[in-house]
């Protein structure tokens, strides 16, 4: 199963990756998070992010504790957001 490194998105198809400029498929990041060689999001903080995850979330009947929950559980371990040094504070 891959995950998208930046948001958690569990991605089954390959037209759910990203894709670099040349048009091939970038396996780290969905296209939600990754187009054209660039994130889409680019100067996104964690914090945005998780917030942007809960919106998605509830947009798709998921409780608001239950999204926060998993999202502040997932981000912070994935490669776009693990920096040294970062802590996340909620
Ligand atoms: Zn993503």
């Amino acid at each position: 199963m891959n995950v998208c490194k930046s948001c958690g998105m569990q991605i089954r198809n390959v037209s759910d990756f990203g894709t670099y400029p040349d048009g091939s498929v970038n396996t780290e990041y969905c296209f939600h998070c990754y187009e054209e060689g660039h994130f889409t999001d680019q100067d996104i903080t964690i914090e945005e992010k998780i917030a942007r995850n809960i919106a998605l979330a509830l947009k798709l009947g998921i409780s608001r504790k239950k999204a926060l929950r998993k999202a502040v559980d997932t981000l912070p371990g994935l490669a776009r957001w693990r920096k040294p040094g970062k802590k996340l504070t909620s």
